[in-house]
C-alpha cells in the first residue's frame, strides 16, 4: 500500500493534453479534468472510476440513474467504505449497478468473485442472485470483508456468501482436479491481482458454464494502456499495465470466448463462453 496518495502526470501524445492521473492503489483510478487543470475534478471523490472524459457527465450519470436507484445496503457500504483508507480499491457504484443487472439478465444463481475487499461487487451480486444462489468469494484479506459483512447481513443475503481466505489461484487448482466443478459458474467476477488474470483466464475457462460469463475488471487500466513508451508511469502501474494489454489481447484471440469491453468503471471484459 506504499502508493497511496501519489499523483503523478501523465503526458499523452495521442491527445496532446494532460491527464491527471490521482493512484493510490494497484487497483486505482483516473481523474480527468476536463482539459481544466486548475479545477479539483469530481473524478477524484472516492469511488469514481469512470474513464469518461467529461465529471459532468459521469456525475449526472451517477445522480440521475445511479444513485436514486441504489439499494439501501449498497449505499450503506459505499459510505463505510469510503472511510476506509484503501477505498479507491472499491467498485464504483455505476459499475454495481451494472452488474447488478447483468446477473439477472443472465439469470446467475452460481457464481464466483475473485477479489472482495469490503464487499461492493459482493454485496451488488449477492443482491441480484435468487434466495438459494451462491457466491463462492475469494480473497487473501478476510479483515476487509469483515468491514462490509454485518451490512451484506442485515441485507439478509449473506446466506448466500462462501468466503474463502487465500489466494485463489491455488484453490482454483483444487477445483479443477476435483471436475465436479467443471462448467459450474454461471458468472465469475474477477477483480484482484492483475497478474494473475491469464493464470485465472486457463483454469475459469473450465469452471465457467458454457454460455456462462466471466467478467474481468481494470481491463482499461486507467487508460494507461495508450500511454506513450516514455510516459512517466509510477513502477507498478508499467509492471500491471503490460498483464493488462497481454489479458487484453488474449482474450480477443480466444476462440472459447465472446468477447466486449465496456468502459464502464475502469473497463470490463466480458467474455461469454462458448466452446
Ligand atoms: N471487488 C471489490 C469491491 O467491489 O470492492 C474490489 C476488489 S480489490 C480491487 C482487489 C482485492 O483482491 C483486494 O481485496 C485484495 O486483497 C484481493 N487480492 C489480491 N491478490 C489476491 C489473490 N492472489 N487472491 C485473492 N484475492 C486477492
Ligand atoms: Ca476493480
Amino acid at each position: 500500500m506504499n502508493d497511496l496518495g501519489h499523483r503523478i502526470k501523465l503526458t499523452t501524445s495521442f491527445s496532446n493534453k494532460f491527464v491527471d492521473f490521482k493512484l493510490k492503489h494497484i487497483d486505482h483510478m483516473a481523474a480527468v479534468n476536463n482539459g481544466n487543470e486548475n479545477q479539483p475534478a469530481k473524478h477524484q471523490e472516492v469511488g469514481h472510476k469512470s474513464l469518461l472524459q467529461s465529471d459532468a457527465l459521469y456525475q449526472y450519470i451517477l445522480e440521475t440513474s445511479v444513485y436514486p436507484r441504489e439499494p439501501a445496503p449498497m449505499k450503506e457500504l459505499r459510505e463505510v467504505t469510503a472511510k476506509h483508507p484503501w477505498n479507491l480499491m472499491t467498485t464504483s457504484a455505476d459499475e454495481g449497478q451494472f452488474l447488478n443487472l447483468l446477473l439477472k439478465l443472465i439469470n446467475a444463481k452460481n457464481t464466483m468473485e475473485i477479489g472482495v475487499y469490503t464487499g461492493y461487487s459482493l454485496l451488488s451480486t449477492a443482491l441480484a442472485l435468487p434466495d438459494d444462489g451462491k457466491i463462492l468469494a475469494l480473497d487473501i484479506n478476510r479483515k476487509n470483508y469483515e468491514i462490509g459483512l454485518p451490512i451484506i447481513q442485515k441485507a439478509g443475503v449473506a446466506h448466500k456468501i462462501d468466503f474463502r481466505e487465500g489466494p485463489a489461484l491455488p484453490l482454483l487448482d483444487q477445483m479443477i482436479e476435483d471436475k465436479k466443478f467443471y462448467g459450474s459458474f454461471d458468472f465469475i467476477f474477477v477483480d484482484a491481482d492483475k497478474d494473475n488474470y491469464l493464470n485465472y483466464h486457463k483454469r475459469l475457462i473450465d469452471l465457467v458454464k458454457i454460455g456462462g460469463v466471466i467478467g474481468y475488471d481494470n481491463t482499461l487500466w486507467n487508460g494507461s494502456l495508450v500511454a506513450p513508451p516514455d510516459a512517466p508511469l509510477r513502477k507498478y502501474v508499467r509492471y500491471y499495465r503490460d498483464f493488462v494489454l497481454e489479458l487484453n489481447k488474449a482474450l480477443a484471440a480466444d476462440p472459447r470466448v465472446e468477447i466486449c469491453q465496456l468502459p464502464v468503471g475502469d473497463g470490463i471484459t466480458l467474455c461469454r463462453r462458448v466452446s
